[in-house]
């Protein structure tokens, strides 16, 4: 019997679950608990081993064609035997996601993954709104080790995306949703449209213009520099209310490092990502050749021998710091009327509270659907509109 998660309505837990009797095997193992997460044919719960009391997250597809026509559920049934196979080929790397049992049934596939409490990046990166350098330093490098690997293996992942990419209890990354992979066979070439739209590769829209016969494991690198910039300022390189902008945008390689936004960012993490979205595939980075960019040098710290001089002098320089902050504080450096009325934007301290105010406001930007975003965040409010804003704030 599902027993209900403390204070949680039973039919709450129960709604859209398969019958008992048609998955024996699971529910004998598994007590299902909350939804986590929805696709379009796929439920995602938590639930707890019988035996052992350990949580995980089970992933539950309907193969029944009930909600779809025949053809439709015997590709979701196809597509999820191949999402089985791939999750087994690449068991034990520390940063994809670990399948840790499955369950065929006439009607559902039960997939019980490790259990990622953290949830997903892009739930992680709508509360930071950004993330720093040395953050997103260690994000794009599990990221990037995870890709090697599968591109070792001959695996398309073909879906990268902050959504698919979730974090455990330390916010490591675990690379998940392999619905979209495929392995490749040696100079077989793609020709599925398939992805999601803002991190669509030009070669992939090519092949649907006809332009060029397929596309291989590039287009993951190519996800790569889309979720990485996306990552340091908070929206997507290539935006547009109309989505056929967005693939000519994408087709042109048509992005630029914007002032503000990238106006605090160094210049590794810029040049790493010029590198990644480049519209030749053949001239993007592959995997390993990220993993060696200066940008991933700078963790390493070589060990130092104690220098008294040294430390002498550092801490002046800190309580000449400390100094400094005191005389900030008691004299703020003076900011012109001027510039907060016609570009408040342009001032840090302003960019960070206008920017805390609106994703709590909003709560959401990219999230799932095309059309929303941090840019069409800004959109919503027109140029009159905001200036009646500042003028009331400053009392005018
Ligand atoms: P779909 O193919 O339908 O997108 P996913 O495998 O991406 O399915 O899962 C959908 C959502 O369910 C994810 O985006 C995430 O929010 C949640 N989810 C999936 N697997 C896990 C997990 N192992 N731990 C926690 N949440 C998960
Ligand atoms: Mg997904």
């Amino acid at each position: 019997m599902v027993q209900p998660k403390g204070g949680m309505a039973r039919d709450e837990v129960e709604a859209d679950l398969p019958d008992q009797d048609q998955a024996k095997d699971f529910y004998a193992t598994y007590d299902p608990k909350e939804i986590l997460g929805r696709g379009i044919s796929s439920v995602v719960r938590k639930c707890t081993e019988k035996n052992t009391g350990k949580e995980y997250a089970v992933k539950i597809i309907d193969i029944s064609g009930e909600r779809s026509d025949s053809y439709q559920a015997e590709q979701t049934k196809d597509d999820s035997i191949r999402e089985i196979n791939i999750l087994r080929m690449c068991t034990g790397h520390e940063q994809i996601i670990e399948l840790h049992d499955a369950f065929e049934t006439p009607t559902f596939f039960f997939l019980v993954f490790e259990l990622c409490k953290q949830g997903e990046l892009f739930d992680y990166l709508t509360q930071v709104v950004t993330l720093s350098e040395k953050r997103t330093r260690m994000i794009m490098k599990q990221l990037l080790t995870a890709v090697e690997y599968l591109h070792s293996k001959n695996i398309v992942h073909r879906d990268l995306k902050p959504e698919n990419i979730l974090l455990d209890d330390n916010l490591n990354v675990k690379l998940s949703d392999f619905g979209f992979a495929t392995v490749l066979g040696p100079n077989e070439e793609l020709a599925e449209l398939c992805g999601t739209p803002v991190y669509l590769a030009p070669e992939v829209l090519d092949v649907s213009y006809g332009n060029v016969p397929g596309y291989r494991h590039e287009v993951d690198m190519w996800a790569c520099g889309v979720i990485m910039y996306t990552l340091l300022c908070g929206a997507p390189p290539f935006w547009h209310r109309k989505q056929m902008q967005i693939f000519r945008m994408i087709m042109q390689g048509n992005y630029k490092f914007g002032s503000p936004e990238w106006d605090d960012i160094s210049q590794p993490p810029k040049d790493l990502i010029s590198k990644l979205l480049v519209v030749d595939p053949r001239k993007r980075l592959a995997a390993k050749e990220a993993l060696e960019h200066t940008f991933f040098k700078r963790e390493i710290t070589p060990e130092k021998k104690f220098e008294a001089k040294k430390h002498f002098k550092a801490a002046v320089l800190c309580i000449n710091f400390f100094y400094r902050l005191k005389f900030f504080f008691n004299n703020p450096p003076p900011v012109s009327i001027d510039i907060l009325k016609s570009n408040p934007y342009s001032v840090k301290y302003c960019r960070k509270l206008l920017d805390g105010c609106a994703f709590k406001m909003y709560g959401h930007w990219v999230k799932k659907a095309d059309n929303q975003n941090r840019a069409a965040l800004f959109e919503h409010v027109p140029r009159d509109e905001w200036q009646m804003m500042i003028d009331s704030i400053l009392g005018n």
